[in-house]
Parts: structure tokens; sequence; C-alpha cells
């Protein structure tokens, strides 16, 4: 009987820097969120221009988005 042998390689889940980062930074008052970037200040100064535009909006949420890829690595 024929035996098969399975070998397996060991994989690391690294940040893809083909990717950039995006930051966007929502209202948590009404929802509107600034457009994506890779500059996190972008995000902030589209806050501070809201909150002036909008004095009852004083809570924001920053979502991130980071790429990951599983890179390959040893043979087990
Ligand atoms: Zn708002």
């Amino acid at each position: 009987m024929a035996r098969s042998t399975y070998r397996f390689r060991e994989h690391t889940l690294t940040p893809d820097t083909d990717n950039p980062t995006l930051h966007t930074m929502e209202c948590q008052a009404c929802g509107q969120a600034s457009s994506d970037s890779t500059d996190p200040r972008d995000g902030t100064r589209w806050a501070a221009d809201h909150f002036k535009a909008n004095p009852g909006h004083p809570t924001y949420q920053e979502h991130i988005e980071r790429s990951y890829r599983f890179e390959p690595g040893a043979w087990q």
C-alpha cells in the first residue's frame, strides 16, 4: 500500500508593504468620514475642520487598513 508523505512549510504573516496603510477618520455623531489617506494627519485635520463646522460632533473613530501577506518560510 502506497504511503503519502506530506510536508508542511512554515509561513509567517507579515505586513504587506506593497499596499500602503490607509487611515480614515469617521465622525461618531453623523457617520461622515474623511477620504482614505496614507497620512494619518489628513484624518486629524479633517476631524478638526469637521468639529469646527459641527461643534456638536466631538467624537471620532480612526479606521486603519493594513494589508498582510503570508511569506513562505522554512520547510519542516
Ligand atoms: Zn459629524
